[in-house]
């Protein structure tokens, strides 16, 4: 037996549909001002997106994976440690830092690296992936096939990790 996720619908009176995942649940706010068929659309089509987030979501189970890592001098201690092996970069130091849009960004004028603060204590495989990424970025900044032939000495296994990381941050 298949379990079929749980869909709450709202009618709402604006202009367009949307929908999100609330606890496992499919909430969706459909707009009130559609014809029937058209909503029904709407509900097909946003359900279909947010089935397949979901699917991608719970493709790795992260739970017990929790890494060490969950302070700036760990941080730095990591990044310190992939950059001795691996790149031999200027760095000047690694910090977690609050950011919603991006994993990871660093500045090539201070040699800084900064890793969201949402990845404190995420699976080591993950944060190894992340830092080596803008630890690479401190070399080469932008994303061609150096770039990644560089990732690639530190992180074989990029492409899964980059998989990885959307999966988490979907849950
Ligand atoms: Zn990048």
């Amino acid at each position: 037996m298949e379990d079929l996720p749980r869909i709450k619908v709202e009618y709402k009176d604006k202009k367009n549909s949307s929908g999100k995942i609330v606890n496992g649940v499919i909430c969706l706010s459909i707009s009130s001002r559609l014809l029937p068929h058209r909503q029904e659309e709407h509900i097909n089509k946003l359900t279909d997106k947010l089935v397949n987030k979901m699917n991608w979501a719970q493709r790795y189970d992260f739970d017990g994976q929790e890494s060490p890592v969950k302070n700036d001098s760990d941080l730095l201690y990591l990044a310190e440690t992939i950059n001795k092996s691996y790149y031999k970069v200027f760095l000047e130091n690694a910090t977690f830092h609050e950011q919603k849009s991006s994993w990871g960004t660093c500045s090539l004028k201070t040699k800084q690296i900064y890793i969201s603060t949402r990845l404190i204590g995420a699976p080591m495989e993950l944060l190894w992936y992340v830092v080596t990424h803008e630890l690479c970025h401190l070399a080469e900044p932008s994303h061609n096939s150096c770039f990644w032939e560089l990732v690639s000495k530190a992180c074989p296994n990029y492409v899964e990790c980059r998989n990885k990381l959307k999966a988490f941050g979907m849950q």
